[in-house]
């Protein structure tokens, strides 16, 4: 058995053993450590597996001379004492693996993601790894080798998933490097199975991202774009045969957020290539900040706010900026004018009420719109007062007049029409030079705002017969913000008070 990493448990190169460099560094967990701090967990690791043996095979049995004993006696050693114990435990192992692998193995520069915590230390599987190894002679018979090499494969790339899953929770220098790296040799050692394909073609795109981060890193958006291109590419291959094979169904969210982010960083790359001026390390720098962004807390709300998903689609907002930042994609952006592009969720209200009295009576069918401040999970008032966040409209129905002086006429009891002339007025446009703040909510915490919005505002009202409101997608409004903020006027009197509370220092745009 070759030196290993007395952190991770990798073994070394065979260059680094064969040095005689007092410091060595492992290149799968990036630690440096003493040579004889490595050689003294060898030896330490070599007993635990020769205790593991011992436990395992018959007294007496001397594995190490294992070849000179007869295959027939070699092979029922390993069927009743070694497969029902490495079946035991490489289950456990699976389990481990394919839950990591529900996780998305990606972070942009200078965020660290450590959502998830495996089940085991990279030390657990390397060790397993090594036991695997030192019962291979006992494996005679072709079943007893599958499972061994199965076994050795699984646990060598697990275990080197794990180590990159620690890299993603620390942003330590050349992370990148040493993740391409675990990533590339973790598809090898699946070998070139068929029940793995998707699995290697991932870690190899997710390879080939890292590279691409790591040239964006050096300020090299040429070899970045073309290395983010092929990794993104491959990863949309990769989810549609995890969407056609059920067992690879807990792949499919995280290869999602991987997409997007390889989105995001290619369009930060299109941007430092096309766009003169643009900083790619800035712009990284705010898509951290909105991973740092604190949300608002509130109990009813943290199902949502804490589901990791979320990031996926605020990410594939940030990239559609990006792109239309870039001159390569445009954004719904209604009329008017104004330094920044302010982002609200555009909701479609349909609503019917009883109008008339007596023999006139009927029902009215109204549509409104509305409109939510894309930010409002920043805002625990709004989390708990929802229409605080909504052109509350409402908020200023005279609860008398509607039953007061109907005559059967009326098209509407809210007074939104400002708000639908802003949501007609939406086209498909380039930002220019304006300013695009980021959208930080998604569309199912929308949908939530909303209906929560609406029980409170009709629970009294019997009158009322609300459809599901449908949150339709997020539009840009033109606001300036020079001497405080200063919206179109259509808003009228519904201004969101949540709007009163945005502070300028501290909105994240691009
Ligand atoms: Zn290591």
């Amino acid at each position: 058995m070759a030196l290993r990493c007395k952190y991770c448990g990798a073994p070394f190169e065979r260059e680094v053993v064969d040095s005689v460099a007092p410091y060595i560094t492992c290149s799968s967990c990036g630690t440096t450590q003493q040579r004889m701090d490595a050689k003294a967990y060898l030896e330490e690791m070599m007993v635990q597996v020769k205790s593991w043996i011992s436990s395992a095979i018959p007294s007496g049995f001397n594995i190490s001379a294992a070849e000179n004993v007869d295959p027939i006696a070699r092979n029922s050693i390993f069927v009743r004492d070694i497969r029902p114990r490495v079946n035991m435990e490489l289950t456990n192992y699976k389990f481990g693996n394919i839950s990591l692998l529900g996780n998305s193995l990606m972070a942009l520069p200078f965020t660290r993601s450590s959502s998830y915590v495996p089940a085991h230390t990279p030390a657990e599987a390397f060790e397993f790894n090594a036991r695997i190894k030192s019962v291979e002679p006992l494996a005679v018979d072709e079943d007893g080798r599958a499972l061994l090499t199965e076994a050795d494969s699984l646990t060598r790339s697990y275990a080197l998933m794990i180590n990159n899953m620690n890299l993603l929770a620390e942003d330590k220098d050349g992370r990148y490097v040493l993740m391409a790296k675990n990533f590339r040799e973790a598809a090898s050692a699946l070998g070139n199975g068929r029940d793995n394909e998707a699995i290697i073609l991932r870690f190899n795109a997710l390879a080939d991202i890292c590279d691409g981060c790591q040239y964006l890193l050096e300020g090299k958006p040429g070899d970045a774009g073309s290395r983010l291109r092929r990794g993104n590419k491959a990863l949309t291959d990769v989810r549609s045969k995890a969407a056609a094979d059920p067992q690879l169904g807990i792949m499919m969210s995280a290869v999602d957020q991987e997409i997007s982010l390889s989105d995001i960083l290619m369009n930060v790359a299109g941007m430092m290539e096309t766009a003169s001026g643009t900083d790619g390390l800035e712009t990284l720098n705010v898509i951290k900040k909105v991973m740092d962004s604190p949300l608002a807390q509130n109990k009813g709300w943290t199902h949502l706010l804490n589901n990791r998903n979320r990031y996926g689609e605020i990410f594939s907002n940030i990239s559609s900026i990006l792109t239309a930042r870039a001159g390569k994609g445009t954004l719904p952006v209604s009329s008017g004018s104004g330094e920044y592009l302010m982002p609200f969720w555009e909701v479609d209200l349909k609503y019917s009420f009883t109008t008339g009295a007596l023999w006139s009576k009927k029902s009215v069918e109204v549509k409104e719109d509305l409109l939510i401040c894309a930010d409002f999970v920043t805002d625990s008032v709004c989390l708990s007062n929802p229409a605080s966040a909504i052109t509350d409209i409402f908020r200023i129905r005279p609860e008398s007049s509607i039953l007061a002086g109907i005559k059967g006429r009326e098209t509407s009891i809210s007074r939104g029409q400002g708000i639908g002339r802003i949501q007609d007025s939406v086209a498909e446009d380039s930002p220019g030079g304006r300013k695009v703040i980021i959208p930080l909510s998604t569309k199912r915490e929308a949908e939530n705002l909303v209906s929560e919005y609406l029980r409170q505002r009709t629970a009294t009202d019997n009158k009322l017969r609300l459809s599901r409101p449908e949150v339709q997608r997020v539009i840009y409004i033109p606001v300036n913000m020079s001497n405080g903020l200063h919206l179109p006027s259509d808003f009228g009197d519904l201004i969101p008070d949540r709007l009163k509370r945005v502070n300028k220092n501290t909105i994240l745009y691009i």
